[in-house]
């Protein structure tokens, strides 16, 4: 009844509605649109490992005076993910998008990037949540994907022709095997293209990236564009290579050559026949932080905030109160601590539903629990463990750590926060000599 009044009896136009939704999707994102450029976007830097190879990548390569994807300062866990995200929408409350762009593919990182994107839809639901891929796990992930809340989608695809694509792949890691040459090349573009059909069938707005590379995929540039809009993507994104031989990529060191301003020109233009272009593209980091082309660093962010010093949180597993004596699977509350380079904080216990019987079961990874919740601490200590759920939390970027069975809680933490400040005082010794070193002219040096 209510419908008929707010459509004057008319049945709701579901094109209308999809167009509406699209529209503010668009409006709101500020790689979509010009419009949206008043809005910052986020990249959490939680996914390091990536199932390809691209000739024009070097995620080794890191310098904070660098911009472009794949590199990054430090590699965050989701439960850090998410406190740098609670941070930065402090100081920057325009962000409206949050995405996971590498360092590696987020899909080659399943785990850890949903976990970071959950704790993020946790942490705020009108956030829009985004994830760049080279689509190789895009159909086997898309469900979860959707399932937490990602409509902002964007794949790398820079050919739909194998014979052009083992140019530019030279391996591909696709059904636990390493494919080489044109079946790997093959293989990605299928996957590419059956995630690409799937996600815009499922209602994603979809944004394809293609990094040009004269003489290897210049001249292919027309046919590609024409078949995304027959999938129908949203909008491509036609980015020049970086090739600098200092970043020590493939092409780099091969003298492999960046187009100029004219052959990008060009290739947009041919390509804008069949898609709309997108040219405002500022090829940000995988650490990006801030409105476009006003980038924040981070590290400036977290070091004027004293009321945020480095941490580590704790749950221990313990039937004694007293000692690290009881095992994960048994477990049905956490002490929680916060340890800081001058404090060991008790936080309130965190209730948990008890995630098996112990030994044999707690190595059945059907157990049916969602360690997600725990996403939020960085360090688990018990007695025992079972392999499979050490293995999930690992990937959810937990430690996991037995060596204190049996040992008092209140010495366990103590040593572990000497180990702590050990670690800092060595990263500040590593940071000098860093600097002293590299000549690079980074803000580290200055
Ligand atoms: S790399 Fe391009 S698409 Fe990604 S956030 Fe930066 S401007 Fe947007």
């Amino acid at each position: 009844m209510k419908l008929d009044k707010m459509t004057d009896g008319k049945q709701p136009d579901s094109s209308q509605l999809k167009a509406d939704t699209q529209a503010a999707l668009v409006a709101t994102h500020p790689c979509f649109s010009k419009e949206g450029h008043q809005y910052a976007r986020i990249h959490l830097p939680v996914a390091p490992a990536c199932n390809i190879q691209c000739n024009y990548c070097n995620r080794k390569f890191d310098c904070s005076n660098e911009t472009r994807p794949g590199v990054v300062s430090k590699l965050l866990s989701p439960a850090m993910a998410a406190r740098r995200f609670v941070k930065v929408k402090q100081h920057v409350p325009e962000t409206k998008v949050v995405g996971i762009a590498g360092p590696g593919d987020p899909l080659a990182n399943p785990k850890a990037t949903i976990a970071s994107l959950k704790a993020i839809a946790a942490a705020d639901p009108d956030v829009h949540l985004c994830i760049s891929t080279n689509g190789l796990a895009l159909i086997e992930h898309l469900d979860k994907l959707l399932e937490v809340g990602v409509k902002h989608l964007t794949i790398t695809i820079n050919c739909i022709d194998a014979e052009i694509g083992k140019n530019i792949y030279p391996w591909v890691y696709f059904n636990q095997q390493r494919l080489r040459g044109r079946a790997a090349a093959q293989a990605l573009i299928d996957q590419q293209l059956l995630g690409l059909e799937a996600a815009i069938n499922a209602g994603m707005l979809v944004k394809v990236n293609t990094v040009l590379i004269p003489g290897i995929n210049d001249h292919h540039i027309e046919s590609l564009a024409i078949e995304l809009g027959r999938y129908g993507a949203f909008i491509h994104n036609i980015m020049p290579l970086i090739s600098d031989p200092a970043h020590g990529t493939y092409f780099g060191l091969m003298g492999q050559r960046e187009p100029s301003s004219e052959m990008l020109g060009a290739a947009r233009e041919k390509a804008g026949q069949s898609m709309q272009q997108m040219t405002h593209c500022q090829q940000c980091r995988a650490d990006a932080v801030g409105k476009l082309g006003q980038d924040i660093d981070i590290n400036s962010l977290e070091n004027v905030e004293p009321a945020l010093p480095p941490h580590i949180r704790v749950a221990v597993a313990s039937k004694s109160n007293l000692l690290v004596d009881q095992h994960f699977g048994y477990a049905t509350e956490f002490q929680h601590y916060l340890i800081t380079e001058n404090s060991i904080q008790a936080e309130a216990n965190f209730s948990w539903q008890q995630y098996c019987g112990g030994d044999e079961q707690c190595n059945d990874d059907k157990a049916n629990r969602d360690l997600n919740q725990l996403a939020h601490f960085d360090l688990l200590l018990c007695s025992r463990i079972g392999l499979a759920p050490r293995q999930e939390l690992e990937d959810l970027g937990l430690q996991v750590d037995t060596h204190y069975a049996l040992r008092d809680i209140s010495d366990a933490l103590r040593q572990i926060q000497q180990q702590m400040q050990s670690e800092q005082s060595n990263q500040h010794h590593l940071l000098v000599a860093n600097a002293a070193n590299a000549g690079c002219g980074g803000k580290e040096c200055s």
